[in-house]
């Protein structure tokens, strides 16, 4: 295991290059600091790709796709288990690039790359048995297969960065697609590395990086006229750009945009345990993800008690260094995340939301660059713009509720639907309230309860399609029909 102590040196190159058909090319507009989120240190630099790139990189992929997708599934699916293996090798040093690239606690990225190396297996073997339909039919017989789109343009935010790879490249790599993929400015150095280490295992063209800007890189490649497929992970400002740009261009694809989950807590909740998940619930991922359960709606009967132990709980989460396997929350990813999320705090005050506990920035000795900020509960009406918007930063609402039709209104009067959490030990009102509940993901009992092969994706405006699953692969496949008659209609049938 990577400790602070034990990471001396990260082995991060000066600076990168794009990684497009297998090799690693300087870029014609220079390159970008990578920094630590935390101190604010330079890390390293990055290549700013833009149109040029981008198109290299395009071309590299299209040269690519007529072999990989006419590869058969044993070999494809064997690469992607080599894939899980070079990453499985490689976390520890992974995790800890991501952990100062981002700024996330270092103790967070077990999940991360337990999710990711399980993406890659998941694939190769769902590949396997993702079957179209063979049958005899009158006269003749019946194929119905599944054909790989081309290439993909594929971009991703910087909060999860393995994990969005990961649910990036499984499903499309293992479909029979080539990759082009942009990631976040902000956090690209775990990616870049990952390609490094994948340069000999995966064949030349199939994977291409271009690290750079949204509106340089990002945008060149969703214009980019010879891409087949676009999937997207971050704002919905962007998502409906990239949706827009998808529907000009009659493309395939697939969003999965913000979030605002609600946490509903019931009267019969041993109330400790159900703390502890909420609390976990609101600020893992540093509280910078689209599924964290943001809304709480906490029954009348124990919202004192409950929300009297949120806030003692709150108090020990331990704010520190991102590398300290102790540290619980960390620093956001940049100042512009952290004046923002700071931002909806005043929003709060301003519309008569009361903040119970938190909202303010600290400073991490050594880290006075970060944007540290405390777990901060905040008791709102649930229609108030602090219970509406995005924070993406470590803050939830509290709201009382006494009536279960009418906690269930609450949950769903909101823009998004990605997830939603539930706690009570009656079975019933859980999954009587679950079926009611307007999201893609309902966790009941357990907050961010991941499981092999359950779709992922957002209802409303979280998004459009599902990752994570056998879904999937739909998405990154289309069917062709083909019916044979073994002999044509006798002469005249058509008279
Ligand atoms: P964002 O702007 O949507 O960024 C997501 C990705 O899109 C990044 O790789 C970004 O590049 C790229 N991008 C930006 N503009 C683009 C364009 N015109 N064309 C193509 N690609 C473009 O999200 P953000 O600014 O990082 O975060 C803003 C808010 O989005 C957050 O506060 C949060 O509410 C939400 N968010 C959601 C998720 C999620 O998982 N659903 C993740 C992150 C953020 P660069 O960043 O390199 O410029
Ligand atoms: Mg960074």
């Amino acid at each position: 295991m990577v400790t602070a102590k034990t990471v001396v040196d990260l082995k991060l190159e000066e600076k990168y290059g794009l990684f497009i058909n297998g090799e690693f090319l300087e870029p014609t507009n220079g390159h970008i600091d990578a920094i630590n989120a935390a101190n604010g240190k330079v890390l390293s630099r990055i290549a700013r790709g833009g149109k040029v790139e981008i198109d290299l990189a395009v071309k590299a992929a299209n040269n690519a796709f007529k072999e990989w997708s006419n590869t058969p599934i044993e070999e494809r699916s064997a690469l992607l288990h080599k894939v899980a293996d070079v990453l499985e090798a490689n976390q520890e040093r992974l995790k800890m690039i991501e952990c100062m690239d981002t700024g996330r606690p270092i103790h967070e990225f077990d999940l991360d790359y337990k999710l990711a190396i399980y993406q890659f297996r998941y694939f190769a073997s769902a590949i396997l048995t993702f079957e179209g339909i063979s049958r005899p039919i009158q006269n003749g017989h019946l194929i119905v297969k599944k054909e790989a789109l081309g290439v993909c343009a594929q971009i991703i935010p910087w909060n999860v960065p393995m994990i969005m790879v990961s649910f990036k490249l499984a499903p499309a790599l293992a479909a029979g697609n080539t990759v082009v993929l942009k990631p976040a400015e902000d956090a690209s150095l775990s990616t870049i590395e990952f390609a490094k280490l994948l340069k000999d295992v995966l064949p030349k063209g199939v994977l291409n990086i271009v690290t750079g800007y949204g509106t340089e890189a990002g945008q060149a490649l969703i214009d980019h006229p010879d891409i087949h497929k676009l999937a997207f992970t971050g704002s919905v400002g962007v998502g409906r750009l990239v949706g827009k740009t998808a529907g000009e261009r009659l493309l395939p694809v697939t969003l999965e945009l913000g979030g605002k989950a609600p946490h509903i807590v019931f009267p019969d909740v041993d109330i400790d345990r159900a703390v502890e998940n909420a609390t976990l619930g609101y600020t893992f991922f540093n509280g910078q993800s689209c599924v964290l359960g943001t809304r709480l709606f906490v029954h009348e009967d124990i919202y004192d008690e409950f929300v009297e132990k949120l806030i003692a709980r709150a108090k020990e989460v331990k704010i520190g260094d991102p590398t300290d396997p102790s540290t619980r929350l960390s620093s956001l990813i940049n100042e512009k995340q952290g004046k923002r999320v700071l931002g909806y705090f005043d929003i709060a005050r301003e519309e008569g939301a009361k903040i119970l506990y938190g909202g303010n920035r600290v400073t991490v000795p050594g880290n006075e660059h970060g944007y540290f900020i405390e777990p901060t509960i905040i008791e709102a009406e649930s229609d108030m713009r602090i219970a509406q918007e995005e924070i993406f930063g470590p803050a939830c609402t509290v709201t009382r509720w006494s009536d279960i039709d009418e906690v269930i209104e609450m949950a769903n009067n909101v823009q998004y639907g990605l997830a939603a959490g539930i706690m009570t030990e009656n079975l019933e009102n859980a999954l009587n309230t679950a079926n009611k509940l307007e999201a893609g993901s309902v966790w009941i009992n357990q907050y961010f309860n991941f499981q092999s092969g359950a779709p992922f994706g957002g209802f409303k405006d979280s998004g459009v399609g599902r990752e994570y699953s056998k879904e999937a692969l739909d998405h990154y496949t289309q069917s062709k029909t083909i019916v044979v008659a073994y002999q044509m209609p006798p002469a005249g049938f058509f008279k």
